[in-house]
Order: C-alpha cells, then sequence, then structure tokens
C-alpha cells in the first residue's frame, strides 16, 4: 500500500488499512466494515475471499455512498 492518504476524495487522514488496490483511513475503514456487514454475512465472506482487484468496485460503490465536505472552512462556525 503506497497511498499516503485516504483514497476517499477530500479526506486528508493517514491511511490505516487498504481498500481494494488503495487505502483507506481508520474512520472510513470502520464506515466500510458497516457497509459491508449490511449487505449480508455472504457478501462478507465472498469478500474475504477476493483479491485486491476483485475488491476494487465494491470499494467504489461504498465511496459513491460517502459524503466528505470538500470545503472545510465553509462550514458554519460553531457557537
Ligand atoms: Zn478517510
Amino acid at each position: 500500500m503506497h497511498d499516503l492518504i485516504c483514497l476517499i476524495k477530500g479526506c486528508q487522514a493517514r491511511v490505516y488499512a487498504p481498500a481494494g488496490t488503495h487505502s483507506i483511513c481508520r474512520e472510513h475503514f470502520l464506515n466500510y466494515l458497516t457497509w459491508r456487514r449490511r449487505r449480508g454475512p455472504q457478501m462478507f465472506m465472498k469478500y474475504a475471499g477476493m483479491t485486491m482487484e476483485e475488491r476494487d468496485p465494491y470499494v467504489a460503490e461504498w465511496a459513491n455512498t460517502i459524503r466528505v465536505e470538500e470545503a472545510p472552512t465553509a462550514s458554519a462556525p460553531k457557537t
């Protein structure tokens, strides 16, 4: 894994675990884990037997469900 920061666009966190041929941060890894669990135990088992390349489409599908603030400075100030 040669990625230095999270695969998720806009996320600047350091990588924690592989996701397909890329890497993701801890927070997103846990999110991905939850997403896979929600798809059922069969999906979970199947995924475990996949190669990194075979996992990429699932990573991409999951990544599309992720929302990351693209401009954190534009968020409303805390009171
Ligand atoms: Zn991340």
